[in-house]
């Protein structure tokens, strides 16, 4: 997608501090992070969000999951963290390329939610 921020990282177009790279998914520092340790991870191919993913993305999604222990681990959160994915108006997603959140750092990330 030519004008989606995410796929101009994916491409190089636009600089990001990357922390982890293979063929299917990047992870780079959040530009303004919630928590000492704040992640995006995010499928180089362009899937909007999780409400377009389809059964073609199962590996995709897996594999994001599956790294995270392993990307917070080396990027200071060694005792656990938080992995958000917003979605959609509801869910207050800002940015359409679906991305994974890590949250994390020394200390704990606090309530999952405010309550309403
Ligand atoms: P969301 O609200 O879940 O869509 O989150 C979007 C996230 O992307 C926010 O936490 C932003 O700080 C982050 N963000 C936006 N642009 C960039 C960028 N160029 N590099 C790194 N993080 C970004
Ligand atoms: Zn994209």
């Amino acid at each position: 997608m030519s004008d989606c921020i995410f796929c101009k990282i994916v491409d190089g177009g636009i600089p990001c501090d990357k922390v982890f790279e293979d063929d299917d998914i990047l992870a780079f520092k959040d530009l303004y992070p919630q928590r000492p340790v704040h992640l995006l991870v995010i499928p180089k191919k362009h899937i909007t969000s999780l409400a377009t993913a389809t059964a073609d993305d199962v590996l995709v999604l897996g594999k994001m999951l599956a790294k995270a222990n392993e990307i917070a681990t080396a990027q200071g959160s060694p005792e656990g963290f938080r992995v958000i994915i917003n979605t959609g108006r509801v869910g207050n997603q800002e940015v359409p390329h679906l991305h994974m959140h890590i949250v994390g750092g020394q200390d704990p990330v606090g309530p999952m939610l405010k309550r309403l």
